[in-house]
């Protein structure tokens, strides 16, 4: 049976991507040798690099004086490495979900941290609009999308501080002004690529300014002055994405990328809000395009479990919520099909129909 998989991470990837990066496993560039078997610094690994590299910043449109740098070690060590490398006194956070939280968490080994408004009173169901970012901080950290709790914050914001963005599951959804961003970083296994890379985008010139003395491989420094091969870098990881890289190009790139996401989320919501058993869990304004979050209504909350079992019997794979939400949670980044849209929808429209 066909499987439509709507997992929130890692999660769906383009099949030539996955087919493409096969290939190279098995026999890198015709060496006779896998992906996994050759050196980093072999004279066939540095374009993979390089081509990685130009495609994330022809497709963002990154303008000078920002480098790219691929490590290891998740968003979550970016919870760290981003205060380490830019707070002297004081951050600002904006709290609005698990993956913030853990964020300000981090940050509070490095200095002092404010939370410029939090939604967590109400389960995160909404960004809050409401707060004025203070001047004296070193920079506001967002996160973009909140891959939890299906909120999302899909513009630019303007900011009188330096903006630091956790874009992990929204990264190469939309065009993005980076310009307005010091630094913006993301764990690749949402939308670029298998589990493994973390891609970092960070303007230069802010680098090195803390005073602080960053032990080598915490410090930004390393990795840009040693195009991301100051140490062996996720070789298979950085390969597909490169894969995905090329195909985005090949598909439209991010503003191809955001009608589509834009078109799978529109039908979606609309049947979740038409649907007498489904309601959604978010504020209709902050609902994420990424992540579709979306429980039965009270009077048919005993059907959740029934209702799980009737999509995974027509296909549906990774649809449950996470444990914070409950119910529902339909991932579609940009690999994600119409015709798993559809297929989702459909079984919604039948199982309504039964009961
Ligand atoms: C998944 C996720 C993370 C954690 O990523 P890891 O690579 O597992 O550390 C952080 N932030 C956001 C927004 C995420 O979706």
């Amino acid at each position: 049976m066909k499987k439509y998989n709507f997992n929130a991470g890692p999660s769906m990837l383009p099949r030539e991507v996955i087919e493409n990066t096969a290939k190279q496993i098995l026999d890198f560039n015709g060496s006779g040798l896998s992906l996994m078997e050759i050196s980093h610094r072999a004279k066939d690994f540095q374009p993979v690099v390089d081509e990685s590299v130009a495609l994330i910043k022809e497709l963002l449109n990154i303008p000078e004086g920002y480098s790219v740098i691929f490590l290891g070690g998740g968003a979550s060590l970016q919870f760290c490495q981003v205060p380490c490398n830019f707070l002297v006194k004081k951050a600002a956070y904006l709290n609005t979900g698990t993956w913030a939280k853990k964020a300000m968490k981090e940050a509070k080994h490095f200095g002092e941290v404010v939370e410029v408004a939090s939604s967590a009173d109400a389960n995160y169901t909404f960004i809050p609009k409401d707060w004025a970012c203070p001047t004296d901080v070193d920079y506001l950290h967002i996160t973009t999308n909140n891959t939890i709790y299906g909120t999302e914050i899909r513009k630019d914001l303007d900011v009188p501080v330096r903006l630091i963005a956790d874009m992990s599951s929204d990264i190469m959804s939309r065009p993005v002004d980076v310009s307005k961003y010091d630094c913006i970083y993301a764990g690749a296994q949402k939308n670029m690529s298998m589990a493994g890379v973390t891609v970092i985008i960070v303007k230069d010139d802010v680098l090195g300014k803390t005073g602080r003395d960053i032990p080598t491989m915490l410090d930004y420094r390393t990795h840009v002055e040693k195009g991301s091969m100051f140490n062996t870098p996720p070789v298979v990881p950085i390969y597909s994405l490169l894969e995905n890289m090329r195909w985005l190009k090949k598909n439209g790139g991010v503003e191809a990328a955001d009608k589509r996401a834009h078109e799978r989320a529109d039908a979606l919501y609309t049947e979740i809000d038409r649907n007498k058993l489904f309601r959604g869990t978010v504020k209709e304004e902050d609902r994420s395009v990424m992540n579709l979050c979306f429980v039965m209504n009270d009077e048919y909350k005993e059907l959740e479990k029934p209702f799980l079992d009737f999509a995974t019997e027509r296909g549906m794979v990774g649809i449950k919520g996470h444990r914070s939400v409950g119910g529902f949670r339909a991932s579609c980044y940009n690999a994600q099909t119409m015709e798993g849209v559809n297929a989702l929808i459909q079984a919604m429209k039948d199982f309504e129909a039964q009961h």
